[in-house]
């Protein structure tokens, strides 16, 4: 018998075969993601795993893990599949589905903190908090498919980053199955999760992780009392010069305590948006609208509302009543991310069995020095992309949705949140490859802007990672994640096909 059936079986009577199944349609079903990877590839096949397995407690996550060890069998941690890359199963690889392991653990309101299991879905953990009179300071868009466990290893991006930070700074413990089966707690230095400078700050490792050093079984989180007052605000610009510097005004980090979002939207994706929802043109000397959200206490979110309008006037932000309506689903930011998902859905996605339209992310991290001159450049970049001459194949098989929508990163940093649209169906051997060269002039760009290309999504082909990790990292860098992986993983069986 080949070592992976050999290994199911064992793991079949380990933990029970009520939580394992080998039939192809469930296989089929977790082999890939939301991600872009699968567009890159003709054969599917190179993506079924052996089997899908879904633990519902770190002793079952333990049993898989010795087996899989003893037979070097790679595993595969899922957890909602909705990021950009990383959680793609492999061909005689077992996925380990956390979304059974979906219990909230542990509640102490005194010293707000909260402990789960990693497969917790972030739109539960969020309800749970909220019923109790708190906020979730973890926020993804994709939190109805989202997981805790997958927020930590990602290192996910926050709704509410500019004020309070991404998962890393929510996150105070994890509970994580090493590669031998070892279960071990890490905190900041302590397993007790708070400051520490007793021992290393492991957990920090893990987090952005992708499953390569161990499998996280268990989060623990802080939260914060629900702000009891809330002002959202936006405001037009003719030129990209006045809207970007208006951003980062309002998200500076003297307003960062109150103002806990501000993001720009470009023309390129309103006018698409409106007509295809509404069939009306967009103004063309409205080049870019701002909008930001304030909450806190009543009074000082009534005086940073002042403050706010006071900044988008400084800078020429106007607003008229003749302007398209943006916010006919909900906020602007709702607005559009609806607008975009309704892009990717109408296709013949059903009937080509998920083959249809796919969304490809870019979310370069720019630092405000350069932001204005990256956008413009930026700009230029994607129409290229269009113009049917640069990628004469891909031109007619990717078009841009959202040239990108500024939103904070860290301090002084900010994320362009820019989406494409893929039209899987036609992507062929020769669309692959132009493909590929696109994106490396992408990564050549960001990095002409002392940019870096791990935004949220971080998206890089397959092929590419290791050599644009260490354009990012160094070689020396590279290596000293190596000998970590090496050392936690020496039979790399922790997702093998990502990072190393
Ligand atoms: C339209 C759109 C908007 C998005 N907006 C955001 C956003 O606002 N912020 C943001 O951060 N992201 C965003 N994302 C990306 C993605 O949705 C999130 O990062 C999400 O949190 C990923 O969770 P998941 O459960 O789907 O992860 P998966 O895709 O299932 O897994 C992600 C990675 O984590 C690993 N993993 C999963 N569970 C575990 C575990 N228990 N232990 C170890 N490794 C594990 C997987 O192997 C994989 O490498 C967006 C995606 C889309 C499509």
């Amino acid at each position: 018998m080949e070592a992976v059936q050999e290994c199911i079986r064992d793991i079949t009577k380990g933990i029970g075969e009520e939580k394992i199944s080998v039939d192809k349609p469930t296989r089929i079903a977790h082999r890939i993601t939301h991600g872009p990877e699968a567009l890159l590839h003709e054969d599917l096949g190179d993506f079924t795993p052996a089997a899908v397995v879904r633990p519902r407690t770190t002793e079952d996550v333990v049993t898989i893990v010795k087996h899989a060890n003893r037979y070097e069998i790679p595993l595969i941690p899922q957890g909602g599949r909705t990021c950009t890359y990383g959680a793609e199963s492999m061909r005689d690889g077992i996925v380990v589905d956390t979304t059974s392991m979906n219990e909230i653990l542990e509640f102490d309101e005194e010293a707000l903190r909260i402990g789960a299991q990693a497969g917790v879905r972030v739109v539960d953990y969020i309800d749970y908090l909220a019923k109790r009179g708190y906020m979730s300071l973890e926020f993804p868009t994709m939190n109805r498919a989202s997981t805790l466990g997958s927020r930590a290893s990602i290192s996910g991006y926050n709704k509410f980053e500019n004020r309070w930070g991404g998962s890393r700074d929510h996150i105070r413990g994890l509970e994580v199955v090493l590669a031998n089966g070892d279960v071990v707690q890490v905190g900041r230095g302590s397993s007790t999760p708070t400051k520490s400078v007793v021992g290393l700050d492991m957990m920090s490792m893990f987090i952005g992780s992708r499953g390569t050093l161990g499998i996280i079984t268990k989060v623990t989180e802080r939260f914060i009392p629900t702000p009891p007052a809330y002002v959202y605000g936006i405001r037009a610009f003719n030129t990209i010069e006045d809207a970007l510097r208006t951003y980062m005004e309002l998200r500076s980090p003297i307003n960062a305590g109150v103002i806990w979002r501000a993001k720009a939207y470009h023309k390129w994706l309103l006018s698409q948006a409106v007509k295809g929802s509404m069939e009306v043109e967009w103004p063309d000397d409205v080049v870019m609208l701002v909008d930001y959200h304030i909450l806190g206490e009543p009074d000082v979110v009534e005086a940073t509302k002042k403050h706010a309008e006071a900044i988008c006037k400084e800078h020429n932000g106007f607003w008229r009543d003749d302007m398209p309506p943006t916010d006919f689903v909900g906020r602007m930011h709702e607005t559009m991310e609806k607008y975009m998902g309704m892009a990717a859905l109408q296709s013949e996605r059903l009937v080509t069995g998920g083959m249809g339209n796919r969304i490809v992310p870019l979310d370069p991290q720019i630092s405000n020095k350069h932001l204005i001159n990256f956008y413009k450049d930026f700009l230029v970049f994607l129409k290229r992309l269009e113009d049917g001459k640069s990628y004469p194949r891909l031109s007619r098989s990717l078009r841009v949705l959202s040239p990108g929508a500024p939103v904070p990163g860290e301090e002084g940093w900010t994320k362009v949140w820019s989406l494409t649209l893929a039209n899987w169906k036609q992507f062929d051997k020769t669309t692959i490859q132009e493909f590929k060269s696109w994106f490396r002039e992408y990564a050549e760009l960001v990095w002409r802007h002392c940019g870096s290309l791990t935004g949220t999504h971080g998206f890089v082909p397959r092929e590419m990672e290791i050599e644009f990790i260490k354009r990012e990292v160094g070689e020396t860098g590279y290596e000293l994640m190596k000998t970590i992986k090496r050392a936690l993983d020496p039979k790399n069986i922790m997702n093998p096909n990502v990072k190393f």
